[in-house]
């Protein structure tokens, strides 16, 4: 990292995939619509979101782990496809 100190000002979220803790800012913010999880990168859309880091590796694990439908309280599987797609173009 850039030698960031810790700051107040700036709030951390867990990374639902490997559960490190990151600058909320260095996550990607994971909302659901219609039973679908989509990136929503500017952070603006309504409703409980999830983190995690705009990489395949968390992503894969978060998957694994169930941790979206544990995040939105959801009673079956979550779509992540389009989430998927998103990370794999910021990440190729
Ligand atoms: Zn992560």
């Amino acid at each position: 990292m850039s030698g960031r100190t810790h700051d107040r000002a700036c709030p951390e979220r867990t990374c639902v995939g490997c559960r490190e803790r990151a600058a909320k800012s260095d996550l990607l913010r994971i909302v659901v619509v219609g039973g679908e999880c989509v990136p929503d990168d500017r952070g603006t859309l309504p409703g409980r979101g999830a983190y995690v880091h705009p990489a395949s590796v968390c992503l894969d694990l978060a998957v694994r782990r169930r941790a979206f439908p544990r995040a939105f309280r959801a009673q079956g599987p979550l779509d992540t496809a389009g989430v998927r797609r998103y990370v794999e173009q910021a990440a190729p």
